[in-house]
């Protein structure tokens, strides 16, 4: 894949786009599909048929063999069973290729082995998966040959929600029809639709495959479990934006192909902050397309990283001591005649109805900080939240100089009467343009950005889903429109009742608005006195789900019914529960029969050397310690060893999703901190070639 290709002529080539569907379908067909799409009027089965059948023959003039409907589960990943395109054979022995429209809407994979938090012993055993047109078909190629791959939204047989899709998309319907009253209320009679926009800037580390293969909790936990300090970690700050080495180029310009004949438009690649670590951003798309995509984007990294000799890490936290990886989800809304309801304008404090869409984003996310904290709870990132790290666990709103000050002027005196502007920027540099300045800085540490015409979320893991983030995120705010319309629409006087929403809003929530340090002890207690949550771990953050407003704000928008939270609320904590749980056990694995075996090797052969020098009558004493120091440091390790399996198979005991979670939280990570401490000091002492796994020096520094 190495010749140069026309980014023009290849982007999309693998994608059922609307380009292809307008020359492969009849006009009539072309037009009611178009009308399901923007609209969402229910698909005809006859028109779902011809549709089928365009899609199968362009999929095998593709060298498609196979389709599949892929979906979301709930473990955060993407499903997939692939069924051939071929007819049982005819009497001449041959068969055909098809797609019907039955099997191109609607599938029926085997529910049983995925996560339902008790929604299928509440209800029945069938799960359905429902073709999304909102969301391109394409062909993906792999070593499994080239695979029609269908998005779809995975459902019960009494249609709760089993998966990320079908929340998603329901509260896309619900901002949807919130903002467009709140539009309608400021006359606006033309736009007809509004959707978010999404685009997930996605970090992730590559490491060499071969010494990947030889760490054990790589390979199962997807972080290292034991590992020291290497003499160099990113203190030099030299990685960040640095060269890209060539190896590194080579996959990046390979995953960029790639995703490129998927219609996914990568445009940003750059190395992160840590050593070995990247990251990639797509053109912002809409929020179940960018959904879709940024799971295509996490398979493509994945696979390349496996052809170009080496392995993708997605974890939040796969080196201790190292930046982790998050993704920033970038959020706007936008109507389907272009116009971002995020955009301030050039003067911000003139713009009401841009001023009440604030509010109400300040107004929502105060109210369910909780929720939007929940919505990035994920065991990976309970190393980056609030430990000392990229966003701190606490939610608060940063606004920037411009707004912040138009904000203040609000809540002051009820009214904004000027808007700070971007100065021209002036380098001293004759030869350099004088360009202007944005009207605001940037602020790394927010968890929730303003960020010119959009909010950046920046909490997320980087290998969760972003479905949820954006679930949340459309229906908090759909709340917010709804309760600022409920007003509007019986006030007599539309302009001051706006006005008088507004000053509420920005006062009742100005605690949400923080634009200093996030990083900062100070700000931990400042908010606290503010009494903003300060969820610090995902066990404390689940419960979110299922409080009294966070049910009745779902239920009123139908985005869950009170059964699927109460159904994700089981499978969080159970997925908690095992993550950790598999931690332990890896490190017991590892512990037991590579660490200790090592360092028992390392003390014989310290010992024989002290027998030799002794014998030959010189002094031993260097050596001595050593022995002394490693004996002691294998004696904490075996005592941590003892109780960690002691503790894990008391954790198999506890019946209750809830309290063993909790378990797995209050005790087991503890203990597992008590075991590596020690072999990470071993690991400094014991001889390099006696280590039994490639160290962070090697993984970070030799890719
Ligand atoms: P950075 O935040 O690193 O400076 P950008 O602001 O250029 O980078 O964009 C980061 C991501 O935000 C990109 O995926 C970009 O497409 C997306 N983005 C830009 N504008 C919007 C918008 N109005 N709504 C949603 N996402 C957007
Ligand atoms: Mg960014």
């Amino acid at each position: 894949m190495s010749e140069a290709f026309n980014v023009a002529e290849i982007f999309g080539e693998d994608v059922f786009n609307d380009k292809v569907m307008r020359e492969r379908l009849p006009k009539k067909v072309y037009k009611e599909l178009k009308k399901t799409i923007d609209e969402g009027t229910p698909l005809d089965l006859s028109v779902a048929d011809v549709v089928a059948e365009a899609m199968k023959n362009w999929a095998v003039e593709k060298g498609a063999t196979h389709y599949t409907h892929i979906f979301q589960p709930l473990t955060g990943v993407t499903a997939e069973k692939h069924d051939s395109f071929i007819t049982a054979p005819r009497e001449d022995g041959t068969i055909l290729m098809e797609l019907s429209g039955k099997e191109l809407i609607q599938g029926e994979p085997d529910a049983s082995s995925f996560p339902s938090g008790g929604l299928r012993a509440t209800f029945m055993a069938r799960g359905y998966t429902a073709w999304d047109c909102t969301s391109p078909a394409y062909v993906r190629k792999d070593a499994a040959g080239a695979i029609l791959c269908i998005p779809t939204a995975f459902c019960s047989y009494t249609g709760e929600a089993l998966d990320k899709k079908t929340p998603l998309l329901r509260s896309m319907q619900a901002i949807n029809e919130q903002s467009l009253r709140l539009l309608r209320l400021f006359g606006n009679t033309t736009s007809k639709k509004v959707t978010p926009s999404v685009g997930p800037e996605q970090e992730y580390f590559l490491v060499d495959k071969k010494k990947y293969l030889q760490r054990k909790d790589l390979i199962f936990t997807g972080r290292t479990l034991f590992g020291a300090m290497p003499p160099k970690g990113q203190e030099m700050d030299d990685h960040y934006f640095g060269t890209i080495r060539q190896r590194i180029a080579a996959y990046m310009k390979d995953v960029n192909e790639q995703l490129w004949k998927l219609g996914v438009t990568a445009k940003t690649q750059h190395n992160e902050v840590a050593p070995a670590q990247h990251e990639l951003a797509p053109i912002y798309s809409e929020a179940n397309v960018a959904v879709d995509q940024n799971q295509l984007v996490m398979k493509i990294l994945k696979k390349t990283a496996c052809e170009h000799g080496l392995h993708c890490l997605l974890h939040e936290k796969p080196f201790d001591g190292v930046n982790g990886s998050g993704k920033h989800n970038n959020w706007s809304i936008t109507t389907d005649d272009g116009i971002n309801l995020l955009d301030p304008g050039k003067t911000p404090h003139e713009n009401i109805q841009f001023l009440l869409v604030l509010t109400c984003i300040l107004k929502a996310v105060d109210e369910h900080a909780d929720l939007l904290r929940e919505a990035a709870a994920d065991v990976g990132n309970d190393h980056r939240l609030g430990a000392n790290e990229a966003p701190p666990a606490i939610i608060s709103i940063f606004l920037g100089d411009q707004l912040d000050d138009v904000v203040a002027q609000l809540i002051s005196t009820g009214s904004a009467t000027h808007s700070i502007t971007g100065d021209k920027l002036d380098t001293g540099v004759k030869t350099l343009p004088v360009f202007s300045k944005d009207a605001t800085d940037r602020n790394r540490t927010s968890p929730f950005a303003f960020t010119g015409n959009k909010f950046e979320f920046r909490m997320v893991g980087s290998k969760d889903s972003i479905a949820s983030p954006n679930i949340v995120l459309n229906t908090i705010v759909a709340e917010a429109f709804c309760e600022a319309c409920d007003e509007l629409e019986k006030a007599e006087d539309f302009e001051q009742c706006a006005h008088d929403l507004i000053k509420k809003y920005a006062t009742e929530h100005q605690r949400i608005v923080f634009n200093g340090d996030g990083y900062s002890d100070e700000w931990v207690a400042e908010a606290e006195r503010r009494g903003l949550p300060n969820l610090k771990s995902m066990v404390d953050a689940i419960p979110a789900l299922v409080t009294e407003k966070s049910v009745s704000m779902f239920e009123k928008f139908h985005v869950y019914s009170k059964v699927e939270l109460e159904a994700r609320v089981e499978i969080q904590y159970e997925a908690y529960a095992k993550a950790i749980n598999i931690e332990a056990k890896t490190m017991i694995d590892v512990a037991s029969k590579q660490i200790v075996p090592a360092v028992i090797g390392y003390t014989k052969s310290l010992a024989d050397t002290i027998n030799a020098v002794t014998a030959a009558g010189a002094k031993a004493t260097v050596q001595v310690g050593l022995l002394n120091e490693t004996s002691d440091l294998l004696e904490e390790t075996k005592a941590a060893l003892g109780k960690l399996t002691e503790l894990t198979a008391e954790a198999a005991t506890i019946e209750d999703v809830e309290k063993q979670a909790r378990f797995f939280h209050d005790s087991i990570v503890p203990a597992m901190a008590a075991l590596r401490a020690p072999v990470d000091k071993l690991e400094m002492i014991v001889d390099k070639e006696a280590w039994p796994m490639p160290s962070y020096g090697d993984l970070l520094f030799e890719v």
